[in-house]
């Protein structure tokens, strides 16, 4: 504990002295997410890397997250802490394979989700994330739509659109583990409880939820709802976050399966060391970032 608390010390002063900004992702561990000066979902950290003013960004999540923190903001220095914390929905796609599935499919507009490294952004017309998924693909103008990495997420938005979704077969291994029989089980245990699940899972998990939706659009429906119980169909470190902030209702896992270990790789330690030691900084080619950059900047231009 005095340890942890030397650490948090040392932390805080590296901040001030750096001018420094500790971004996390709802799915790290709760020390992590103590810690940061901003938590939420992808879409809400690229919009807090967009617009920081300080000079170092300490992002704590996965690979890609911390790569479009340097692609918005390339003069800022972007630590990562641990560069092995990478997201695999994201390793299941290259820009070769892209390249190559664009050749297949000509002249289709491609939405990538945010989940992608900045070579396949960068061969993508627009990036979207879980909380704009509609938003974006409204926007394009084809009928059609080549959508990667995630076979689920294209699933879902070929269920709720008219237009003809060409999906990468990517997958979230943390979402896949979300299975119907835990929902059920769960709603066996409490029948009153809101189902509240990610988009990443599957769509007969989506179809059983009460709300599909982003981390960040969970922590608003907890926040608002009159229910006083809800089932979450997310990674498990989001129930942090919804239990702190709403200490007055329950919130329960639909499995506790459903734990993404590349998140978790980042702790404490990790974060000193590489304010620190100024280590493990995020690194993009220019001009991969500068394709890259325009895929997310239509994103972030959509209201
Ligand atoms: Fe990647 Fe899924 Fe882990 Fe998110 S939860 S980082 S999408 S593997």
């Amino acid at each position: 504990m005095a340890q942890n608390k030397d650490v948090l010390k040392g932390i805080k002063k590296l901040k001030e002295e750096l001018n420094a900004v500790i971004l996390a992702h709802n799915y790290q561990t709760w020390e992590v997410q103590d810690i940061a000066d901003y938590v939420g979902d992808s879409l809400g950290l690229s919009m807090q890397a967009a617009k920081t003013n300080a000079d170092v960004i300490v992002f704590c999540g996965v690979d890609f997250m911390a790569e479009t923190a340097k692609i918005i903001s390339p003069k800022k220095t972007v630590l990562f802490p641990e560069p092995n914390a990478r997201c695999p929905l994201a390793a299941m796609i290259t820009a070769a394979s892209l390249k190559k599935f664009k050749s297949e499919n000509p002249g289709i507009p491609v939405v990538s989700y945010i989940n992608t490294t900045a070579a396949v952004k960068a061969e993508s017309d627009i990036c979207c994330t879980s909380s704009n998924l509609f938003k974006v693909a409204n926007s394009i103008d084809s009928d059609r739509i080549i959508f990667t990495p995630d076979m689920h997420l294209a699933d879902y938005l070929q269920s709720k659109t008219g237009k003809k979704i060409i999906p990468w077969q990517g997958f979230c291994l943390t979402h896949v583990r979300i299975l119907p029989e835990h929902i059920r089980n769960q709603k066996g245990l409490h029948p009153s409880a809101k189902v509240l699940v990610h988009p990443e899972c599957r769509l007969d998990v989506i179809k059983m939820a009460d709300e599909v939706t982003s981390t960040d659009g969970m922590i608003r429906y907890a926040r608002s709802s009159p229910a006083r119980e809800f089932i979450i169909g997310t990674e498990i470190g989001l129930l942090y976050r919804l239990k702190k902030e709403n200490p007055g209702k329950k919130f329960y896992p639909a499995t506790e399966l459903a734990i993404c270990q590349n998140m978790k790789k980042i702790d404490l330690n990790k974060i000193l060391l590489a304010m620190k030691n100024m280590e493990h900084q995020v690194r993009v080619p220019e001009d991969i970032r500068k394709r890259a950059k325009l895929a997310i900047e239509r994103m972030l231009a959509l209201k």
